[in-house]
């Protein structure tokens, strides 16, 4: 018997409000199109109020992810004890935030700030970062949560960039409940191929994000999403797979600016959302068919 991946979709698709209207139309609008999970961004706990979010989720019938990426100034890296405080206090309450809401992952540039360095990398900036994801991973795994460490292109992270750094990033780290959440459009920058990362991933990989090379529509760019999925069956991934895509025309100015989007990829949430999941389900079964 196959067990197909769970598919996912980021909230993001319709953009990144979360109030208690938005969050309720978001998630009615990802259940409407059919995913069984909705990658929710880690809320501002001050601004927003959770049993929002978990009732909405509850109503409409569709599990939640959380994810967040940690900025300059809550970089975990840092030599500055006051921004890793701060990082460290954001993850907290990512992991706090996602216990309320009932979701079991965590994922995201959690590891480094999401951004250009203008420095080299160090090894005490990457000990800084295993010491804060430590005492994270516990916190986490007391409330029975995993933590996906998404490594990122070389734009947006000097740390992780590809899943052998990853594994030897969780392998230093040594947390049962942290696993490599893997997203196609850095991985298509950086790997030699998205096989060698699935390969070089191996039991660690635990989430992923499918995302077109231009971060457009999925089967718009140059990713192989057929090959992908046959890569995937291979391996024998059955865990979720969440489309992340944003057009600059839905996300609004401050958020297209932090994720680098210039130009709008496509107009309506909708519309993306449905026709997306029938291409990745039509992959992904032609992928768990034998060949003889
Ligand atoms: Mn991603």
């Amino acid at each position: 018997m196959t067990v197909a991946p769970r598919f996912g979709i980021h909230a993001g698709v319709w953009g990144f409000d979360w109030s208690a209207d938005a969050a309720e139309r978001t998630i009615g609008a990802a259940a409407a199109a059919g995913y069984d999970l909705i990658e929710i961004p880690a809320i501002d706990r001050a601004r927003s109020d959770a049993g929002d979010t978990a009732r909405a989720l509850d109503r409409h019938g569709i599990a939640p992810a959380v994810s967040l990426a940690l900025g300059t100034d809550d970089d975990i890296t840092s030599a500055d004890s006051a921004r890793r405080d701060r990082g460290e206090r954001r993850l907290t309450d990512a992991v706090a935030f996602a216990s309320e809401i009932g979701a079991t992952f965590v994922g995201g540039v959690v590891f480094s700030a999401m951004g250009r360095y203008l420095e080299l990398p160090t090894p005490a900036a990457r000990d800084r970062s295993l010491a804060v994801l430590r005492r994270i991973a516990a916190l986490a795994e007391a409330r029975g949560i995993t933590l996906g460490v998404e490594y990122v292109n070389r734009y947006e992270s000097n740390l992780l960039n590809t899943a052998a750094q990853t594994v030897a990033f969780l392998d230093d780290l040594g947390a049962p409940n942290v696993l490599l959440h893997l997203d196609t459009f850095h991985a298509a920058i950086e790997e030699t191929s998205l096989a060698a990362a699935i390969d070089a991933a191996g039991d660690r990989l635990g989430y992923i994000h499918a995302s077109e090379s231009h971060r457009g529509r999925l089967g718009t760019g140059t990713i192989d999403w057929d090959r992908f999925a046959a890569d995937l069956h291979t391996a024998g991934y059955t865990g979720p797979i969440t489309v992340e895509t944003f057009s600059s025309t839905v996300i609004g100015d401050a958020a297209a600016i932090d994720i680098g989007l210039w130009r709008p990829m496509w107009a309506d949430p909708d519309e993306l959302a449905t026709t997306t999941l029938h291409f990745l389900r039509t992959r992904f079964a032609a992928a768990a068919i034998p060949t003889l």
